[in-house]
């Protein structure tokens, strides 16, 4: 891992009277945690900050709304157009962030804070560390280095990426600089319980019926489970997309399954593909192959096509994974 300049960034930083904050498009908690958290230090230094994300249709999903700093977002309009200085948050592509991506394209300085294996290092400077759980490990060093001390606030935004990325400390990136910085972030005087029930543990009632129809539908074809969800299917319901993040946790726990895919069509009739692989395939070579991205264990990427073509095309590509690991090519 090449050295983290920190001192540029604090330089950088130290320099700028206005800072624009960016995270990448759909945000989850580790983009949005970790925006917030280094916002509300910013804030405190008396920056002029602006913080948003680029997606068409601009909202702070219905999870993540309890999340404190929410003043400090702006929808992608209001972003300055030619920034000075923007900070953007695990965003491993200039594509990653919608919308902002030109401004971002026209900032004079760019400092990309992400913890992806596939970071392009785009900007114009990377605190970047592909072995970290959560770029919220990042931010809370960029905390940190800024003078920072951790506040409840901070520590809410922080945690909400710790736990994200970590699935609740269950993945294989839960090391034991993570719960360190875990114990960091409790002591002050986090209410962990209530950050897992607004996460994960509630939903509106659609959701179940949503849910329903998607695992009606799932099928396992030699190692792989797949299901997909339609808007028509959240219509019924109201349900926002957003909503849908969660079914890809259920539908992995197949046993038979190595690989994991939920295709979910957006408002606009494209489909987000989730995928997860248990750790013998690495999905995110197959989706970056696919026009996306992620990690050997977790990666996405959008299609335009139909689910019967998208799925031809992602089993395509994951045979070829699949046959280069197991060494028969
Ligand atoms: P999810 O399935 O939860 O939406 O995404 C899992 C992971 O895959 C994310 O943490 C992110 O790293 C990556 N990912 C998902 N969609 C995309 C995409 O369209 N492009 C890229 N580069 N990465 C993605
Ligand atoms: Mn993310
Ligand atoms: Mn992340």
């Amino acid at each position: 891992i090449p050295e983290i300049s920190w001192d540029r960034a604090v330089r950088l930083i130290g320099g700028a009277e206005e800072v624009a904050l960016a995270c990448h498009v759909t945000p989850d908690g580790d983009a949005l945690g970790s925006m917030l958290a280094v916002g509300f230090v910013l804030r405190s230094m008396g920056k002029r900050i602006v913080a948003s994300f680029g997606d068409r249709h601009f909202a702070v999903p219905r999870l993540l709304r309890f999340l404190p700093g929410q003043d400090m977002l702006v929808p992608p309009e209001e972003f300055p157009p030619v920034p000075g200085l923007v900070i953007t948050f695990d965003a491993s592509t200039p594509e990653r962030l919608g919308l902002l991506r030109d401004n971002a394209a026209r900032a004079r300085e760019v400092i990309v804070v992400d913890h992806h294996p596939s970071n392009e290092s785009f900007g114009t400077l990377g605190l970047v560390d592909s072995t970290a759980a959560a770029t919220a490990m990042l931010a809370e060093q960029l905390v940190y280095r800024l003078g920072g001390r951790l506040d409840r606030d901070i520590a809410t935004c922080l945690y909400a990426g710790l736990v994200t990325d970590t699935g609740s400390f269950r993945y294989p990136s839960t090391t034991p600089a993570v719960h360190q910085m875990a114990a960091r972030l409790v002591a002050t005087g986090l209410r962990t319980d209530e950050i897992a029930r607004e996460l994960w543990d509630r939903s509106p009632f659609g959701y179940l019926k949503v849910l329903a129809s998607a695992l009606e539908r799932v099928r396992l074809e030699d190692g792989l489970v797949w299901t997909y969800v339609t808007r028509v299917d959240r219509a019924a319901y109201g349900l926002p997309y957003a909503e849908l993040e969660g079914i890809i946790d259920i539908v992995r726990r197949t046993d038979e399954a190595e690989v994991a895919v939920v295709l979910k069509e957006d408002d606009h009739g494209d489909w987000q593909v989730s995928t997860r692989s248990k750790g013998a395939v690495d999905v995110g070579t197959v989706c970056s192959v696919l026009g996306g991205g992620g990690h050997h264990n977790a990666a996405g990427y959008t299609s335009h096509d139909g689910v019967v073509e998208t799925m031809a095309r992602f089993r395509r590509e994951l045979a070829k994974v699949r046959r280069r690991s197991s060494g028969a090519v």
